[in-house]
């Protein structure tokens, strides 16, 4: 199925957070986005994570799911959590109120388990107390339990500048066998020939079609619904795709409900789009709700917002 979607340009992934580990937060948002239609989920490689995944999929009653898990390799944001030293801070609340994933109390303590390591925080704390660390996975351990449980992408984020990590993490994605290796690749550290050139060399172990570049434009920025937000998105596809290789292009990083509009604006022959931060943000009112499980108006409302998404990312010729 997951080969089918790719081929006719179908491919919705909801972004759950590679950092996302509250099994509560994923377990809502895949059963409304799975009601709503998405077919490929991406979550934390947490047994848990994949457990909880599981769960709503059977309560939303859809059978054709697809899981991918993703990895980060040293430096990549999406494996830091926030850290707060409590002799800097001056308990200001900026940190609790601007965080997108209710990942810091009103307390100022953060929940490790729901922290994306977006940065959001530390950027705004005025008082610079705010550090990011990293919890890296133990992908020797954690991938084969993944695929062997029905999860069919494996996901590397490769932005870090750690070659050796690189090599080990995706030597170990590819003795797993999956049915497709995602690269999640973004220019933060990597000049628009450097991008090229690291896929390239990723590619050499792999067969052709069988693996998927994520062309991310700026990491969990996604938090607004402009043109501008998904602008490095659109600007990383079309450096991937006249590289003309033997890949399936989806497109990550700043992706909203305006990036497929974008994408076929600028004649990006993109197979898929990956939503995480708007996707969330966008039915986080209803989520969050309490009586969430119990209130049918409530979960109608969160699909109706995800389907209006997922619509808007129709591929458009
Ligand atoms: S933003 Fe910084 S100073 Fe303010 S509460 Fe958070 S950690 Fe403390
Ligand atoms: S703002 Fe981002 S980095 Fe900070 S605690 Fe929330 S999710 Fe984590």
């Amino acid at each position: 199925m997951l080969k089918t979607l790719l081929e006719r340009r179908n491919f919705f992934k909801l972004v759950c957070g590679a950092g996302n580990e509250d099994p509560e937060s994923v377990k809502r948002l895949v059963y409304t986005y799975a009601k709503a239609g998405c077919k490929v989920f991406d979550l934390s490689a947490e047994e848990e994570i994949l457990a909880a995944a599981k769960e709503a999929q059977e309560l939303s009653g859809m059978e054709d799911l697809c899981y991918c898990v993703s990895v980060g390799i040293k430096g990549d944001p999406h494996i830091n959590k926030a850290q707060i030293d409590y002799d800097k801070c001056i308990k200001c609340g900026s940190c609790y109120k601007l965080c997108p994933n209710d990942a810091i109390s009103e307390y100022i303590k953060v929940c490790e388990s729901r922290c994306i390591g977006c940065g959001t925080c530390a950027k705004h704390c005025p008082k610079g107390a705010i550090s990011m660390v990293e919890k890296d996975a133990d992908v020797k351990s954690v991938l084969p339990y993944m695929v062997s449980n029905g999860v069919e992408i494996l996901e590397l984020h490769v932005t870090g500048q750690d070659k050796s990590d690189l090599d080990y993490k995706w030597s170990v994605i590819n003795e797993c066998n999956p049915k497709f290796a995602s690269i999640c690749i973004d220019r933060e550290n990597l000049s628009n020939k450097g991008v090229i050139l690291r896929i390239k060399e990723m590619l050499s172990q792999r067969e052709p079609y069988t693996t998927i570049i994520q062309a991310d434009g700026i990491p969990m920025s996604g938090s607004d619904d402009t043109y501008k937000t998904t602008l490095q998105a659109a600007a990383m596809a079309e450096i991937i795709q006249n590289a003309k290789l033997p890949i399936y292009l989806t497109v990550s990083g700043g992706t909203n409900s305006k990036t497929a509009e974008l994408c076929s604006l600028c004649g990006i022959e993109y197979n898929g789009i990956a939503i995480g931060s708007w996707a969330r943000k966008i039915v986080k009112p209803y989520l969050s709700r309490p009586d969430f499980w119990t209130n049918k108006l409530i979960q109608e409302e969160a699909v109706k917002v995800a389907k209006d998404l997922i619509e808007k990312s129709r591929y458009q010729h």
